[in-house]
């Protein structure tokens, strides 16, 4: 009999199972899911970057091998060495005459060399004292070492310097070159151009893209001459941060997308932090539901010092892509893990209605004789004397048949299920009572004595007595009470006691109660 109560509490534990497994198997899956996410998105955010990266270096490439023919080409040439050796070696009126004899055979080709966004030309002898600027003839005999390091590190250690050096008057990609003439070391050239000579290759080779650059106020204002720092306005993106004038003029007209520009305001905020960290980042900004890829490319001076960024922006739906890809997997796995848990529970709520129904009276919806031996067994096997006493309570309705004979089968179930509904309701939570056939009924009284059974049996045949049933007529009930003894074993016996007690409330003349150890 014990085993049926097993399986529910196996039905029970089965599912507990089945849904911690899941549980597992949802936080495994779920975990796996974002991590591959944040990998890919990683990866994407990658390729972005360096492919970012390498074209900006490819421009700048294109401009070194033509600074390089400049150099080569226009003024590592025996007359202009020859004048600048002069011009080194002497002062005074003969350097003076060089200068402007130096200035006149490069003046044509530099004029050209500024179609071409070169900016300066710059000759410098050995110690830093500026032979000729080529851009600006009426300005020279200034030292730069102080000022500018790749002149001073080409001087020094006489080889190419090349990068990115913020100046007195403007800032870009400088390319010095020391020169040695006859054996001896003369001094420098400089051949720079701006931030918008990068800016222009990178328009012309990459036509999804758009480019900016900002830099650094406190760059600027270290080395800038106060004149020339109407060169500059602030920068919209950042406090800390200019435009180049020049650049941001000519780069203003040409912007494909106009979206960053309007929402300027917007990235400002979400970029404040990455701007103020000064090194090179990726951003995915989502404005009315376009993404758009921005990569700050930070410029490092001489010193290895950030000083500038050049942004490059371009709409890019590969990371919205990827996030729709993984919410779709996400839904799936979701999916997937509900219709398990519905089929989980559809089965252990099956096994549990079978169960109940194996347990339960069809018409009175109370357990049945089956159930209630069940019951009445365990509660045999806990049985101890000296701790708990239990009772039997067996009723019966009396003179039933004559219900069904004058009313009719239906209203003598009606009867039934009444009766039932008014005894629930008037017996403890912890007493069990079930159908136990026909028109008889059990109730199993935990913790209670025979006398008090009898007295409960009592109640119960005053209420039933007492009743109005639907029907109108009124029924009364016989009852048996016996409490379990020392020596019993089987469920039979005690019920069999308190069928002879119902036997002898039957003999009585009916709506009695007798108990077994009054017999
Ligand atoms: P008493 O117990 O007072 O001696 O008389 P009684 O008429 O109740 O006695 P008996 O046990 O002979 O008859 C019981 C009747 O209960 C017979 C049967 O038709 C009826 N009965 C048993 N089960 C059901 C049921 O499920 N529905 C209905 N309507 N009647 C039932
Ligand atoms: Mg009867
Ligand atoms: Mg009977």
């Amino acid at each position: 009999m014990t085993p049926l109560v097993h399986s529910k509490q196996t039905i029970g534990s089965k599912l507990a199972v089945h849904i911690v497994i899941l549980c597992v198997f949802c936080a495994f899956s779920f975990a796996l899911l974002i991590k591959q996410y944040q990998e890919q998105k990683q990866q994407l955010f990658n390729n972005y970057s360096l492919g970012v990266k390498s074209k900006v270096e490819a421009s700048l490439g294109v401009y070194k091998k033509f600074s390089n023919f400049i150099y080569q080409q226009i003024i590592n040439n025996d007359e202009v060495m020859k004048l600048f050796q002069q011009a080194a070696n002497s002062d005074g009126a003969i350097r003076e005459e060089n200068r402007q004899k130096v200035l006149d055979i490069l003046n044509p080709t530099y004029r050209l060399l500024v179609k071409q966004n070169f900016r300066q030309l710059h000759f410098h002898f050995a110690n830093g004292d500026t032979f000729l600027r080529v851009h600006k003839p009426a300005v020279y005999g200034d030292n730069l070492f102080s000022v500018r390091e790749s002149v001073r590190l080409a001087n020094l250690e006489q080889r190419i310097i090349k990068g990115f050096e913020e100046g007195r008057t403007f800032n870009g990609y400088r390319f010095v070159y020391p020169v040695i003439y006859g054996g001896e070391h003369l001094g420098s050239v400089e051949v720079s151009l701006s931030m918008g000579s990068i800016l222009d290759v990178l328009y012309e080779l990459y036509s999804d893209k758009d480019f900016y650059f900002i830099i650094k106020k406190s760059a600027v204002e270290k080395k800038v001459f106060n004149d020339a720092k109407t060169n500059y306005i602030s920068s919209s993106l950042s406090e800390d941060y200019y435009y180049d004038k020049g650049v941001f003029e000519q780069n203003v007209i040409r912007v494909k997308d106009r979206t960053l520009v309007k929402n300027v305001a917007l990235l400002r905020k979400k970029l404040k932090d990455s701007i103020d960290s000064m090194v090179s980042f990726t951003k995915v900004v989502s404005i009315d539901g376009v993404d758009y890829a921005l990569r700050f490319y930070s410029i490092k001076n001489f010193k290895n010092e950030h000083v500038a960024y050049l942004i490059v922006t371009s709409k890019d739906a590969s990371f919205n892509q990827l996030f729709n890809k993984f919410l779709i997997y996400g839904i799936l796995l979701l999916l997937v893990v509900i219709t398990y848990l519905w089929s989980v529970y559809s089965d252990f709520f099956h096994k549990r209605q079978l169960l109940s129904l194996s347990n339960t009276d069809f018409l009175t919806k109370l357990y049945n004789r089956k159930k209630f031996t069940e019951m009445l067994h365990l509660e045999i096997l806990k049985y101890n004397p000296e701790q708990s006493v239990f009772s039997v309570i067996i009723f019966d309705i009396d003179h039933f048949k004559c219900i069904n004979d004058e009313l009719g089968h239906n209203v003598g179930d009606e009867y039934l299920k009444e009766l039932s509904k008014l005894v629930s309701a008037n017996v403890r939570d912890t007493d069990i009572f079930a159908r136990w056939g026909g028109e008889e009924f059990v109730l199993l009284l935990p913790n209670t004595q025979e006398g008090d059974a009898l007295t409960m049996a009592e109640k119960l045949r005053k209420k039933v007595e007492a009743h109005q049933f639907s029907s109108s007529k009124h029924v009364t009930i016989s009852l048996g009470v016996a409490a379990c003894i020392a020596q019993e074993q089987k469920t039979d016996d005690i019920i069999a006691r308190a069928d002879k007690a119902l036997y002898a409330a039957k003999s009585d003349g009916r709506n009695t109660s007798r108990a077994w150890s009054h017999l």
